[in-house]
């Protein structure tokens, strides 16, 4: 099992929790560890002002992630996005985290090889714009599908699934609880590993809070107040003998991990470089295979590493293409980026049916849409009617045998399952339930439109294989 050790080193109000992510970087280095540093934006622009070389340096030396441009100031991420629409949404993540992302490069010499939520900030468009700024994956990210760890979601390798510390920086503070704490760590892991996880991230915490007992940003920026510099609330510290305690512990975690058989600590971009590209070539009978797989099924699944159900839409449209064509096949298809519709598909009500023609020039109107938008459509007119996506899906699945052996007859158009069917429970637990957990998010942040583009983008959602 491969194991990405990260820390997220945030503190913007503290000036000497500076010292800290120095001191880890130092001492992991030193015991030839490369952990994952998922540094704010803000954070590596204070180091440059105060000329923090010590720390630039100490950092360098393991991998670099953008932990957001600003983390808890507001607007947060999620508070950001919250009442855009997709495109909007996307636009202002390129602008926001796009310059942390070249000022993480700028100051600390490495494009970010992640992006990883603040707290529980975050929305649906965050993958798809950190993709267009150029960053490779995602870490905590309120999406999963399968089981290997890792998931594609809006065109974006997203890691999800992490372990930590019970008690936190707290117990590496404090020898009993880490004494406590420790064997449940390794038990869970292992737990992990037996059932088959490719990767896992393992928290290693917040180097500010092995100084510091109380987060920087509950006293400063709690439930959407901003307090400027000149009245920051100062956290109660810890005494050095306390910190040094902090970390010898830490070190010792970090030890025992490693020695655990079959487990391999990596960096989150060296974990990046595990994930094959998103377009293996589909042969025509795989894709028959996920067309019956499909039309067998009661409802849209995102388990199939293949093709997502969006690629697995757009895949049908251009193979019913190509197949009504009659001249000569290739021999396979390249699955693209689709990712799901803008805006929420029609429901379709009641059942019709559809000559050849018309599914064929449906289909044309599906991949003249992809091809233009790198979106599914809302919906597709026929007859008057708008069908959306899933019911569309459903056909093509059904029709595809016929459609091979050139006897596309009259198709039926159904009404049945209309999204993914994790898009309400991901929508449910990635934004209704941790979107207000995090303290910092300002109480009156409005959830709708946040939990709407969760659930169209499911359809781009598939698991990510690991070599
Ligand atoms: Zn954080």
């Amino acid at each position: 099992m491969l194991i990405y050790l990260i820390f997220d080193v945030e503190d913007l109000v503290h000036s000497d929790s500076d010292d800290i992510p120095r001191d880890i970087g130092t001492m992991l280095a030193d015991d030839g560890v490369v952990a994952t540093m998922c540094v704010v934006g803000e954070k590596a622009r204070l180091w440059e002002q105060r000329g923090r070389r010590d720390v630039l340096a100490a950092v360098a030396q393991h991998d670099v992630c953008l932990h957001t441009d600003r983390h808890s100031v507001h607007p947060t991420v999620s508070e950001y996005l919250a009442d855009k629409d997709w495109a909007d949404g996307v636009a202002e993540i390129v602008r926001q985290e796009g310059q942390g992302a070249r000022d993480l490069a700028r100051i600390l010499g490495q494009y970010p090889s992640s992006w990883g939520t603040s707290g529980n900030s975050w929305g649906p468009q965050v993958p798809a714009g950190t993709r267009l700024v150029g960053i490779p994956s995602n870490v905590y990210t309120h999406v999963k599908a399968g089981d290997t760890g890792a998931c594609w979601f809006a065109g974006q390798l997203c890691y999800s699934d992490y372990v930590g510390l019970p008690g936190g920086e707290d117990a590496y503070c404090d020898d009993e609880a880490f004494e406590r704490g420790l064997p449940a760590l390794l038990a869970e892991i292992e737990r992990a590993r037996q059932n088959g996880v490719g990767c896992i991230g393992l928290f290693g915490g917040h180097p500010t809070r092995l100084r510091y007992r109380v987060f920087w940003d509950a006293l400063n920026y709690n439930r959407g107040q901003n307090t400027t510099p000149t009245d920051y609330q100062f956290a109660p510290r810890r005494e050095d003998d306390a910190y040094r305690l902090g970390l010898r512990n830490l070190r010792r975690m970090v030890a025992a991990v490693r020695e655990l058989p079959e487990v391999r600590i990596l960096s989150v971009r060296a974990l990046n470089q595990r994930v094959p590209p998103d377009h293996t070539a589909i042969s025509w009978d795989e894709l028959g295979k996920l067309a019956s797989d499909a039309s067998q099924s009661a409802v849209i699944s995102t388990d199939d590493s293949t093709a997502s159900p969006a690629q697995l839409l757009d895949l049908l449209g251009r193979a019913f293409l190509t197949a009504a064509i009659g001249s000569t096949r290739p021999k396979c298809l390249l699955p693209r980026l689709v990712l799901g519709p803008v805006s929420q598909p029609p429901l379709l009500d009641q059942s019709l049916v559809v000559n050849a023609t018309q599914l064929l020039s449906m289909c044309e109107a599906l991949v003249r849409h992809i091809d233009a938008t790198q979106h599914l459509p809302v919906s597709l007119e026929v007859d008057g009617v708008q069908i959306g996506p899933g019911p569309f899906l459903r056909s093509l699945t059904r029709a595809y045998p016929h459609v091979l052996e050139g006897t596309l007859t009259p198709t039926s158009i159904e009404p049945g399952p209309q999204e993914p069917d994790v898009a309400e429970s991901l929508a449910q637990e990635g934004i209704y339930k941790m979107l207000p957990e995090w303290t910092p998010h300002t109480p009156d942040l409005k959830l709708e439109k946040l939990a709407l583009h969760m659930r169209l983008q499911c359809w781009s959602l598939k698991p990510a294989l690991l070599i």
